[in-house]
């Protein structure tokens, strides 16, 4: 299942992790929620594939341990959603449809 594109309305904000927010349900380490809001990664879809780490051409993630979460032990984090310029590289190479782009998303919250 891909990443709910309306989780704002869907979810709560529950945290902040480097600079941005986390939107659960979060149960740690095997349930971690949605990060980011303009750059948004759905952790609990995420497999640590790496295309969207290696294609957006302003690095707006990193990796992030997870270990314990049962699809993989990295994360996407957009650790730097803030540069990022809506190419939407990563939203098409993602193999799982973990991540949406929204920049409208980022001035409602
Ligand atoms: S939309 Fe483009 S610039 Fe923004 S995070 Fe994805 S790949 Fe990077």
């Amino acid at each position: 299942m891909p990443i709910d594109s309306t989780f704002e309305e869907n979810r709560e904000k529950v945290d902040t992790h480097q600079g941005h927010d986390v939107w659960g349900p979060v149960e740690e380490p095997e349930q971690l929620g949605i990060h980011g809001t303009h750059v948004a990664v759905d952790f609990d879809i995420c497999l640590a594939d790496g295309a969207c780490l290696e294609d957006c051409p302003v690095d707006v993630f990193e990796w992030v341990d997870t270990p314990g979460h049962p699809e993989s032990e990295i994360k996407a984090d957009p650790a730097n959603e803030a540069q990022c310029i809506d190419c939407m590289l990563c939203v098409d190479v993602c193999p799982v449809d973990a991540i949406d782009v929204d920049a409208g998303r980022a001035g409602r919250t």
